[in-house]
This record gives C-alpha cells, sequence and structure tokens, in this order.
C-alpha cells in the first residue's frame, strides 16, 4: 500500500520522550474535557468509515462486512468510555481507620506513557479501543501496529489529531515486534499487549523485569456446546458466524464445535450444506461472506494443520483447500469430524477458517471436553431451557462465555470485562477494569483530632490495650464499619 519507516530502539526512545513531554500537560486536562476529543473521534470514525473500510481490507484481504465489525467496535467502546471515563476516573471516597477522624480518598493516577502493541487480524479495532481508555486516563500512547497494518494504525492518528487530540499524545512507531515492539516494552510505563500466547509469554517476562504494569490479550481454542433443546436453525447461524468472521482469524472465532448426539447428524448436514454456499472473496464491496487468509504464513499454518488432521484420520466434511484460483491466501471454510487429540487442530490455535465438529452424551461430557484446553478466551452455548444452559456457561473457563450467540453479545457488551483465563492472557479490557488498568491508586489518609498510635509507650500499659482491644472487637460487630 506504500512505504513505511523501520522504526528501531533509538526511534522508539524519540517517541517515548516526546509522548512523556505530551502526558506531563495532558494529565491536568479534567476528564471531562478529554473525554470531548474522543466524542469527535467517535463521530469521526463513522463519518469516515468507507475510508477505512477500504484501508483494512486492502491491508488485511478480510471481507467488508468484517471490517465493519471493527468500525462497530471503535464507535461502541470509544463511546463507552467518553461517557464513563469521568465518573470512573474521580476520587473516590474510601472508609478510614477511625470512624470521622479518618479520611481517606482514592485517587487514580495515570502512568505516564503506555505501550500499546497490535496485531494485525482486527487492527483498526484492537489498537484504538486499548488506546482510547489508555489516553483518557491521562497517558499518553506509543502504539506498534503489526507492520502488515501499519497504515490503519496512521489513519487512527490522524482521526486523533482532527479530533483534538493534543500533539505527541499518540505516536505511531512502525517496526517489527522483535526490534521496535521489545524497545517499546523496554521504555513504556505500562503495555497492553495483544497478539499470541507465545509473544505474550515473552513481552509478561520483559515488562516483568523492569517492575511494569501488563494486560495480555493471547489466543484462544474457543468450544460452542450445541445442548439437545438448542434451536437448530439459530445454533447452525451462530456456529457460521463464530467459525468463519474474519476467516475465523479472531481470537474469540469458535475452533472447536460439540452438539449433541440427538441434534448431532442433523446440525452436521446444515452447517455443511451452509459452509459450502458461503461465497469466497474480496471486493471493497459487501457482496462476499469471507475474505483471505491475511498471509502466507497464516495459510501455510491452516493448510498444515488440516493435512496433520486428514493424515492422522479426519474427516472433511466440508472445504479443506487453499484457493489460488481466487487469491494466494485463499483458504475454504472447512468442517472436520473425527477429529482426535494427538492432531494439531485438536489442542493448537489455528486462527484459520477451520472447525471440528465431535458429538456428546450429557452436559457433564461437555463442560469436560469444553475446559480441556490450555486456553480460556471465550466459550458459547445453545439451549432453550435457560436454567440448565445458564449453569452450564457459569461452568466454562473462559473471560467471556456467549449464551445463544457465539461471540458478539460479550464483545459489544463493553460494560462487563473481558479477557482470557488459563494461556489465553492476564487482564482485561472493557468496563471499569479496561479504563482503571492504565492508572495506579493513590489512596491519601487525613487523620484528624487526637494521633492513632497503635504501638509505643500508650499500648504497653495493659489498660489501653485492653480498649484498644474491645473497639476492635466492637467494630467487626457494627454493620457497615469494617
Ligand atoms: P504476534 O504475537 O505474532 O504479534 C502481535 C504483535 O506483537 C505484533 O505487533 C508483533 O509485531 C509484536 N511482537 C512480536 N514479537 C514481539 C516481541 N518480541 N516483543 C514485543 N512485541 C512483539 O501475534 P499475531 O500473529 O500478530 O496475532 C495473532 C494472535 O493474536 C493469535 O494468537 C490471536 O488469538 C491473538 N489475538 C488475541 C486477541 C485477544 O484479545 N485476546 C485479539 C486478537 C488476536
Amino acid at each position: 500500500m506504500g512505504n513505511v519507516p523501520l522504526c528501531g530502539e533509538r526511534e522508539v526512545n524519540v517517541a517515548i520522550r516526546r509522548a512523556r513531554k505530551a502526558a506531563a500537560a495532558w494529565v491536568s486536562v479534567p476528564p471531562d474535557r478529554r473525554a470531548k476529543v474522543f466524542e469527535r473521534f467517535h463521530d469521526l470514525v463513522l463519518d469516515r468509515q468507507d475510508e477505512i473500510l477500504d484501508i483494512v481490507q486492502l491491508e488485511t484481504g478480510k471481507a467488508r462486512p468484517h471490517a465493519f465489525e471493527e468500525v462497530a467496535d471503535v464507535a461502541v467502546t470509544t463511546g463507552y468510555y467518553a461517557a464513563r471515563a469521568p465518573s470512573l476516573l474521580n476520587q473516590k471516597r474510601r472508609r478510614g481507620l477511625v470512624p470521622g477522624l479518618t479520611r481517606v480518598t482514592e485517587v487514580r493516577v495515570p502512568h505516564g506513557v503506555v505501550g500499546v502493541i497490535a496485531p494485525w487480524n482486527y487492527p483498526l479495532s484492537l489498537a484504538a479501543t486499548d488506546s482510547v481508555p489508555a489516553l483518557l486516563a491521562g497517558n499518553a500512547v506509543v502504539l506498534k501496529p503489526d507492520l502488515q497494518t501499519t497504515h490503519t494504525a496512521l489513519w487512527i492518528a490522524e482521526r486523533l489529531q482532527e479530533a483534538g487530540l493534543p500533539d505527541d499524545l499518540f505516536v505511531v512507531v512502525s517496526g517489527t515486534g522483535p526490534e521496535a515492539g521489545a524497545a517499546l516494552v523496554d521504555a513504556a510505563d505500562y503495555v497492553s499487549f495483544t497478539g499470541s500466547t507465545a509473544t505474550g509469554r515473552t513481552v509478561g517476562a520483559r515488562a516483568a523485569r523492569r517492575l511494569i504494569g501488563a494486560s495480555l490479550e493471547l489466543g484462544g481454542k474457543n468450544a460452542m456446546i450445541v445442548r439437545g433443546d438448542a434451536d437448530l436453525a439459530r445454533a447452525v447461524d451462530g456456529a457460521l458466524r463464530g467459525a468463519f468472521t474474519n476467516a475465523g482469524q479472531l481470537c474469540i472465532a469458535i475452533e472447536r464445535l460439540y452438539v449433541h448426539r440427538s441434534l448431532h447428524d442433523a446440525f452436521l448436514d446444515r452447517f455443511v450444506a451452509r459452509t459450502a454456499a458461503l461465497r469466497l472473496g474480496t471486493g471493497l464491496d459487501w457482496g462476499y461472506d469471507i475474505g483471505s487468509l491475511a498471509s502466507a504464513a497464516q495459510l501455510e499454518k491452516v493448510s498444515e494443520h488440516v493435512r496433520d488432521a486428514i493424515s492422522k484420520g479426519a474427516t472433511v466434511r466440508a472445504g479443506g483447500r487453499g484457493r489460488p484460483d481466487i487469491g494466494p491466501f485463499y483458504f475454504e471454510p472447512t468442517v472436520l469430524t473425527g477429529v482426535t487429540p494427538e492432531m494439531k487442530v485438536c489442542a493448537e490455535e489455528t486462527f484459520g477458517p477451520v472447525v471440528a465438529l465431535r458429538p456428546f452424551e450429557t452436559d457433564e461430557e461437555a463442560i469436560a471436553l469444553a475446559n480441556d484446553s490450555p486456553y480460556g478466551l471465550n466459550a458459547s452455548v445453545w439451549g432453550r431451557d435457560r436454567r440448565a444452559t445458564l449453569a452450564l456457561a457459569r461452568r466454562l473457563e473462559a473471560g467471556t462465555v456467549n449464551v445463544n450467540d457465539a461471540y458478539i453479545a460479550a464483545w459489544g457488551s463493553v460494560d462487563a470485562p473481558m479477557g482470557g483465563t488459563k494461556d489465553s492472557g492476564v487482564g482485561r479490557r472493557h468496563g471499569s477494569e479496561g479504563l482503571l488498568k492504565y492508572t495506579e491508586s493513590r489512596s491519601v489518609a487525613e487523620q484528624r483530632g487526637p494521633a492513632v498510635a497503635l504501638g509505643g509507650a500508650w499500648l504497653s500499659r495493659p489498660g489501653a490495650r485492653r480498649v484498644a482491644a474491645a473497639l476492635l472487637r466492637a467494630t467487626r460487630r457494627i454493620p457497615g464499619l469494617r
């Protein structure tokens, strides 16, 4: 699409210095005035969506409806934080040690410069929705996007500037992960990383050496469970969206489908027929259901997972092949059955349009199958019996669980936290956690009246000690005091 500079440690450090200077002024702008910038940014993204839809499609090869998901996500998340950040960042009164005499206020202080490291799969959404709350919290952001999607990041920077964000508060550094990414972890005051589990471990360890905080949003191998009482047609629709959105290159995409034995055959027939009918292609219009994979490396990984599964006895029910006749990195949406634990596609994240389907007999078995994964990012459960379906949902080891939906219900409900358990990450985006992680707490305790002396001469007197112990006992019994 164009040339971008390859930044290394020197350029990253220059960006950090500029950002740190800008942050020092930004911190004294009240949060409700900061929010105005993001209200304008929200509107600009929606007004100029055609521009960014083209750029995202050109950089990633995704179909237009999936690029629009990114625009919608940025609008929903930015709108939410612009409205909520001022009250979430307000100082809060906390209960003091001595009622009436110790006054405690919790103040929220920004870290300074937040390093945001983003992947290529949702380049608009992930770069913007992690940066917006960091900026609203009073930080500057240095963003390192994936090298393949730098123009999307630069478009975000232009829109923020147009919305009135002061200079140098949002700086983009283009470069490779091991150089620019590592340099950013070495110089930022907090790191917000989204990417693979392998890289997340490296980034987390590097941040830990500097004793800075990091949130790590990592990979998934997400399961969908279809109970015997589920609405078949709706569940098949959900599975199609869950497995094949963005050609499966979505961290919360469904890669494992467990269907109750009583519905299994009907589900499989319908799902395979609908999968085979999906329209493959990427025009800058709304005419396709599935776009290209993003790169040769992605095509190789997805092909290898399917080859490996076939060689070990899996059956291809739909798809299963690359489609160079459509474009160099296209791969057909693929449904496999007969997948067993020694196959790569069973345990590892494929990150492509490949889903494995198998039957189950009881809810207990479905829960055990779904939880039998090192990952714990997203899950989905379908059923008509609300109580039983919700009870099952609550036992799934994942940061988000969607009921009668594949992934959008939880992703789009930005008032609730979202993130990974187990190997899927540390920390949360969305909700109050997604904003407050970009701050430190500072507790200011003001003591009035007599000094509280819990040691020394006063307590060496037996009478005084008895009074202190009696007070401690009494306060535990007074509701609301402890
Ligand atoms: P990746 O880990 O290869 O790269 C992610 C980012 O990290 C890129 O910007 C890359 O340049 C940078 N990077 C690479 N090495 C680095 C290093 N040593 N130090 C610092 N930065 C480094 O991941 P990817 O292949 O680009 O993205 C796909 C992965 O991301 C999948 O596993 C997917 O599940 C995951 N993902 C997770 C979420 C989530 O919210 N949990 C969202 C999207 C994608």
